[in-house]
């Protein structure tokens, strides 16, 4: 064969097993060990509050957190579906929501630890790379930038995912960067952003909590110089949440200093992997000619828990997990494929996890790449039936009403503007848009209603 043939087939091959890989993300378990099968629907699970739990079953009810049973079985069907995942990313909330006096510090850590148990069971040579939720603390949301006993408790359990110096960084503020899989050129970054949670009383007059901003401007550049690429994962993301007006996580300043960071560093970041929202949406970054630079994957929870935000309606998911499928070379994000359990089938009838949908199918783009997933956005925003599909996923096929312009504008400027300013300009821009469109509409009935009284 000739160098110019070998070349040529040894580019095919590449071409062909373009070296894909699959990790699972699997986020906001939210275990609550309280849950029962009783027929007092006061008493079937301390998460849901004041809330009556009407239709509990083994896999649990929409106002409660996750029974083990359903934590299991997620984990079980993990192994089904993708028993040998190159890794796992697993990005916290792993204790019910209820009050702290109920919990303590002590049950945090047992709970934090019996979910690491059942992960490294069913996944033993996997490895996993964590990040802490605002859930995984005493005092909850309370995480501080410096060593306490909650991080180096939790540092043991998960010995066997950190190297030396990760459990160093861990130990003093909840972070840490390994190369992904020990692979030279590429690299995972677990970020503790709970440090910016507006929640977070003990870090909010501080300007650089644990160090974490500066190390990670400093771990970027060195990615730069050293040409690798990068994953960043975390909790708590930045920007806002798409089921309530104006509710952004981030304290402001918190929430521009990580958006600085991204437009600085975008060209080594092929991904962005966080929770905290139980619903299934993303968000996008742009540069200041507004070309899309990076893109934020939120997974759905595993706890099908409905929120308790005031003004939030039918704020309760289906339970969900997610494969990534991308390039093991480059770390482009290939594509990205939902699994969940319809929770009132299996409750009633048999558990079955079942594919979702696969986002190159559902909204027929390329890949995952930011410039794809501004393609999804554009599409989103422009077409009310790739709109209502995204809605209908959000919650994982929970709710599944129709989504109206207030409904679009909320979601679309949440995935579109992670800054706070240009998140109210889009406001003002789609909500002038949706009253010009009422306003067409309105016009519309009355001249159908002319019509129909004339003809
Ligand atoms: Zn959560
Ligand atoms: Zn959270």
């Amino acid at each position: 064969m000739s160098p110019a043939r070998l070349l040529l087939s040894c580019l095919l091959f590449k071409e062909a097993f373009s070296l894909s890989g699959s990790f699972w993300h699997i986020t906001d378990l939210h275990w609550d060990p309280t849950y029962k099968l009783t027929d007092k629907p006061d008493l079937v699970c301390a998460s849901s509050g004041t809330r009556p739990a009407s239709n509990p079953g083994k896999f649990g009810d929409y106002m409660c957190d996750s029974p083990w049973h359903l934590i299991n079985s997620s984990m079980y069907a993990m192994q089904k579906i993708l028993p040998d995942p190159d890794f796992i990313v697993w990005t916290g909330d792993d204790t019910p929501h209820v009050p702290n006096e109920d919990l303590g510090e002590e049950a945090v850590v047992n709970i934090i630890g019996n979910l690491t148990h059942l992960i490294t069971e069913v996944f033993p040579d996997t490895k996993v790379y964590s990040a802490l939720g605002n859930h995984d603390y005493h005092p909850k949301s309370q995480l501080p930038g410096a060593p306490n006993s909650i991080y180096d408790q939790v540092a043991v359990m998960w010995q066997n995912w950190l190297n030396p110096e990760s459990r160093e960084t861990f130990e003093k503020g909840g972070y840490y960067t390994e190369k992904l899989l020990n692979r030279a050129g590429l690299r995972m970054l677990v970020l503790n952003t709970n440090l910016y949670y507006d929640q977070n009383k003990v870090t909010q007059n501080m300007d650089d909590p644990a160090g974490q901003f500066s190390w990670l401007d400093q771990i970027l550049t060195e990615a730069a110089n050293n040409k690798e690429k990068v994953y960043i994962i975390g909790h708590v993301p930045p920007g806002f949440f798409e089921k309530k007006r104006n509710k952004p996580w981030f304290s402001q300043k918190f929430n521009k200093r990580y958006l600085d960071l991204i437009e600085k560093h975008h060209s080594v970041i092929m991904g962005q992997f966080f929770g905290h929202h139980h619903t299934d949406t993303f968000r996008m970054f742009y540069n200041t000619k507004g070309s899309p630079i990076s893109a934020m994957f939120l997974s759905p929870g595993v706890t099908p828990w409905e929120t308790t935000l005031p003004g939030v309606v039918h704020g309760a998911n289906n339970p969900g997990i997610r494969i990534f499928e991308y390039d093991t070379e480059t770390l482009l994000v290939k594509d990205v494929v939902t699994y969940y359990l319809n929770l009132t089938h299996a409750n009633a009838v048999m558990e079955r996890w079942e594919k979702e949908y696969r986002l190159t199918e559902s909204f027929r783009v390329p890949d995952a790449s930011s410039a794809s997933m501004h393609q999804v956005l554009e599409r989103i925003s422009a077409d009310p039936c790739y709109l209502q599909k995204y809605y209908d996923f959000n919650s994982v096929s929970y709710d599944l009403k129709d989504c109206d312009s207030v409904c679009r504008a909320d979601h679309v400027c949440a995935a579109r503007e992670v800054d706070f300013e240009s998140y109210e300009h889009c406001l003002e821009k789609e909500g002038a848009v949706s009253v010009h469109r009422g306003l067409l509409l309105l016009v519309s009935s009355v001249i159908v209603s002319l019509m129909s009284v004339y003809w």
